[in-house]
């Protein structure tokens, strides 16, 4: 096989892109501060990032967190501009000599700052708002180099830097103080990197599913679907759901051996193509889609009624009207220990209860501990009938008490559309 023939004529392949057309589809994230690595500070900047970044379809191949020391924070940046289209710090950036992001990435591409007049001024003005004398350190977070322009911080001192490397390689410098991080990332970061071809067409579904474990959900996928790169298939166990995440990029155009471009599906596809699969498997534990929660669905299926709700829960210890607490339309809600009534029966409980809160429908939990599992008899009136049902929650207290919540958020979700209902 002659492997020149694999390349597309000239015209029509995607050339190697110019420096500044870099594409960014890989980044990584440098977390600075020694607060971060002793433990004191949450590192929270990096999740949003990462988060953000995996939703503009770029890949995060990594997250470092490093204290404030120069030589770790200048081979970080460096290693990083070597692997990854695309660094991005927080922290760092204040004006005390322990804040010293900008020595690190002025080092790494050898130049020196200078301090910018714009900035100086801008600086300056902030303290003379306030009739105050400008401190001599804050003049540090006027500096810049020639290759960095200046990310505006509207909610501090700290301007961020844009960094731009001669491979088209970028870094990207934020403050720590996730209130002003956010909106410097938000409004100034991500339009700018948006404009230089941010990651790639990637879209993500979720499906919620209840009344599965998650390595049931693994088996039911099988290990082939599991291990697929494009589209993937994830897992994740939420406290309220297990999440089944689909995410797929486009795939990119390429030319058969006789440099044929052959049709590219793009992430749609390749996700309309993956949902049939895996709803063909597991489409009877789906509740809900994208970030659905519980009570959400529930008050959905409620308003489209017109009707409203009542809940009486016992030996509970309040987990189904704190998971249910925000639905609209519930009018009432009454918690009772366990010990207190040890023979009521579930239907007639809900019964009572819709009648007691004026609701149109009605829905008791009775908890009782099982061994070491917890037993939930769950009953749900509707002006269209009457359901009772006896579940077995896995394991006893908090986590029995937390399940049996779900388990009766779960079984009026599938009463409202229909399932179960006796008359009565
Ligand atoms: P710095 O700019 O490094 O001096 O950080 C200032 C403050 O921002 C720190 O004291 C933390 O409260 C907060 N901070 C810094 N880095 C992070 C981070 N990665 N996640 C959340 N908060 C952070
Ligand atoms: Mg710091």
């Amino acid at each position: 096989m002659d492997t020149t023939a694999r390349t597309a004529p000239t015209g029509t392949a995607p050339v190697a892109s110019s420096p500044a057309g870099r594409d960014l589809l890989t980044a990584e994230i440098l977390a600075l501060g020694s607060e971060i690595v002793a433990g004191e500070t949450r590192d929270t900047n990096s999740a949003e990032l990462a988060r953000a970044l995996g939703d503009a379809g770029v890949a995060v191949l990594r997250i470092t967190a490093l204290p404030d020391r120069r030589p770790a924070v200048e081979e970080a940046f460096r290693d990083a501009l070597g692997r990854v289209d695309l660094v991005i710090s927080t922290g760092g950036l204040g004006p005390t000599p322990d804040d010293l992001t900008r020595e690190a990435i002025a080092a790494v591409c050898g130049e020196v700052p200078f301090v910018d007049p714009e900035i100086e001024a801008w600086l300056r003005g902030l303290w003379a708002r306030r009739g105050l004398a400008f401190p001599a350190l804050n003049l540090k977070q006027a500096w810049r180099i020639a290759s960095s322009t200046t990310l505006p911080n509207p909610n501090g001192t700290a301007p961020g830097w844009w960094v731009e490397r001669p491979d088209g390689r970028i870094a990207v410098l934020l403050p720590g103080p996730p209130r002003e991080m956010r909106p410097m990332w938000q409004d100034e970061a991500l339009p700018r990197l948006r404009a230089r071809g941010l990651g790639r067409d990637h879209r993500s579904r979720t499906f919620r599913l209840a009344g599965i474990g998650e390595s049931q959900v693994a088996d039911l996928l099988g290990e082939a679907l599991l291990r697929t790169e494009n589209p993937v298939v994830a897992t994740y166990a939420r406290a309220d759901a297990v999440d089944v995440r689909l995410s797929a990029h486009a795939e990119s155009p390429a030319t058969d051996d006789h440099g044929r471009p052959t049709a590219a599906r793009s992430s749609e596809m390749l996700l309309d193509q993956l949902e049939a699969v895996v709803l063909e498997r597991l489409g009877a534990f789906v509740w809900a889609r994208g970030e659905t929660t519980w009570a959400q669905a529930i008050g959905e299926r409620l308003a489209a009624r017109g009707w409203s709700l009542a809940i009486r829960e016992i030996g509970t210890g309040g987990s189904v009207g704190t998971l249910l607490g925000g639905v609209d339309g519930l009018l009432h809600v009454e918690s009772i220990a366990a010990a207190a009534e040890p023979s009521r029966e579930p239907v007639a409980e809900a019964r009572a209860v819709g009648a007691a809160g004026g609701a149109d429908v009605g829905l008791a939990i009775l908890a009782r501990v099982r061994g070491a599992d917890t037993g939930v008899g769950i009953g749900v009136t509707t002006p269209d009938g009457t359901r009772g049902v006896e579940r077995v929650a896995f394991l006893g207290g908090d986590q029995g008490r937390l399940r049996a919540g779900l388990a009766a958020a779960h079984v009026l979700l599938e009463t409202l559309d229909g399932v179960g209902l006796e008359p009565g």
